[in-house]
């Protein structure tokens, strides 16, 4: 039993029993998912309450703690492995993934030099170029694996201030230095607004730009903003463009933004943490069209790939410049290898120091479906996307609130007799009505000021028949809300 020993680890037998145990509990729990509630019913406060404030003196048995993981942890999970989970972007999994993930475990190795682990580095290279392949990216992006996009479009900000000539930021600091501006839609994602805050550019540093009527940046209104900001003193120096915005998973005009880029001199960096997955199938090439012209792009597997999280693709045109933003290499993590055969030490590209192995997920992922089978995948959350949207055409009772180019559908309900200044209200109450049942989830945002359903589908075990039900739970819910009692 654990803790009898003062020392070494849980015996080989004993990890192998309850590993056996662990992944057999995984294989039931993702072959039957829609035995929970996809939202979790706990009240707050109501798992913390159940587990002892104070930490055990002496180990548990192992029964004992997958008893409580089961009886206590268990009802407090949202179930993002759901079929019905249709909320924020349903992201997923897939067993090789989490396979890939245990190995990564069980190796624990820190990726942080080439020499800490070889086959950590090179396989992240490797698996790197081939989903550069399989986007329509060109050769020349350098890849690396980041926890998120956060920290990615971070990276690619700071990257991208480094290159602003006139003033010295990695010495310096930004005292004394131009008052920088960064550029992206009012649809982007908070992360990139987040990003000017931790750099220091401040929220007034970061200047978004209106979108047109399907949400995306309006290219001559950016045009407008950076010669203005020109004339009244600022420096621009980096557009961040979106392609699959959060709310609506509206592309922006990349190629156009590209050419603004290239006049003026600005750092182009593509958010496309979503939507750029859809790029592996080449009737959606188009949705990273402008991409070669881009210095940095970010897409996730970890949201369409079917990756565990966390696992974000960062690409850069100008690995160089990264590099000047962000090595610093101390005494103790010199290595001859690095400077001789001149491999890469991924620590010398980001924040990070210590690095998970994320790569061999990822590569056995990708491995695993192959290139077809992962673009079969995510074709067919599009057809399911676009079914919905035309069953929500069809119903006078709802309505469409932005364009649909992938599998995200963005509507509201739309009842006979209700007034237009309560559908707000009735939207809000229909969201919390289909949520309470368990039998789907959904999530919401705000477009023009209206409250705006999302429906996102993206869960690898989504089919037709759990958009339908979810479709009907909506009506019947709505039904319900707006019949005269
Ligand atoms: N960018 C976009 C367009 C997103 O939709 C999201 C999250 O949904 C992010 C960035 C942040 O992703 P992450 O959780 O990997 O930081």
């Amino acid at each position: 039993m654990a803790g009898e020993g003062l020392f070494g680890d849980m015996p080989a037998e004993e990890f192998e029993e309850y590993g056996r145990r662990v992944v057999a509990w995984a294989a039931d729990y993702l072959a039957h998912p829609e035995r929970y509630p996809v939202l979790a019913r706990t009240r707050p406060g109501a798992i913390k309450a159940a587990l002892p404030a104070e930490p055990p003196r002496r180990g548990e048995p192992m029964d004992r703690i997958l008893a409580d993981f089961e009886q206590v942890l268990l009802p407090g999970i949202t179930h993002w492995n759901h079929p019905a989970f249709f909320a924020y972007f349903a992201i997923t999994g897939s067993a090789p993934g989490i396979l890939g993930e245990l190995l990564a475990a069980a190796l624990n190795v820190n990726a942080m030099l080439w020499k800490t682990s070889p086959a950590a580095t090179e396989l992240e290279e490797v698996a790197l170029n081939w989903l550069r392949q399989m986007v329509g990216l060109p050769e020349g992006f350098m890849g690396i694996i980041m926890d998120t996009a956060s920290v990615a479009s971070l990276c690619a900000i700071a990257a991208a201030r480094e290159a602003v000539a006139e003033h010295r930021f990695r010495e310096e600091g930004m005292a004394g230095g131009p008052r920088l501006r960064l550029y992206t839609s009012e649809q982007a994602h908070s992360s990139i607004e987040k990003a000017g805050i931790v750099l220091g550019l401040g929220r007034s540093g970061v200047r978004k730009i209106p979108t047109d009527s399907a949400f995306r940046m309006d290219v001559a209104a950016l045009r407008r903003a950076v010669a203005e900001d020109r004339d009244a003193g600022w420096r621009p120096f980096c557009v961040a463009a979106t392609v699959g915005t959060t709310s609506t998973t509206s592309v922006d005009p990349v190629p156009a933004i590209a050419e603004v880029c290239r006049q003026e001199g600005l750092w182009l960096h593509v958010d496309g943490a979503y939507a750029g997955m859809a790029a592996i199938a080449p009737e959606f090439r188009w949705a990273l069209d402008g991409c070669d012209h881009a210095d940095s792009v970010v897409i996730n597997p970890h949201k369409w790939l079917f990756t565990p999280i966390d696992c974000s693709a960062f690409y850069c045109r100008r690995p160089e410049v990264l590099r000047a933003a962000f090595s610093l290499v101390p005494e103790y993590l010199r290595t001859a290898e690095a400077e001789a055969a001149g491999v890469r030490d991924f620590m010398d590209y980001g924040i990070q120091l210590g690095r998970r192995f994320r790569a061999l997920k990822l590569w056995m992922v990708i491995r695993y479906f192959g290139w077809e089978g992962l673009a079969a995948r995510i074709r067919e959350h599009v057809r399911l996307g676009q079914l919905l949207a035309s069953w929500i055409d069809g119903d006078p009772e709802f309505e469409r609130l932005a364009p649909t180019p992938f599998s995200t559908v963005c509507f509201r309900a739309r009842p006979r007799g209700v007034p237009p200044d309560r559908l707000d209200e009735v939207n809000a109450a229909l969201l919390d009505a289909v949520n309470a049942t368990g039998d789907a989830f959904l999530s919401h945002t705000r477009l023009r000021g209206a409250f705006t359903l999302r429906f996102a589908i993206g869960h690898i075990r989504t089919g037709e028949s759990h958009v339908r039900a979810a479709w009907n739970l909506l009506r019947r819910e709505l039904r319900r809300l707006t019949e005269p009692r």
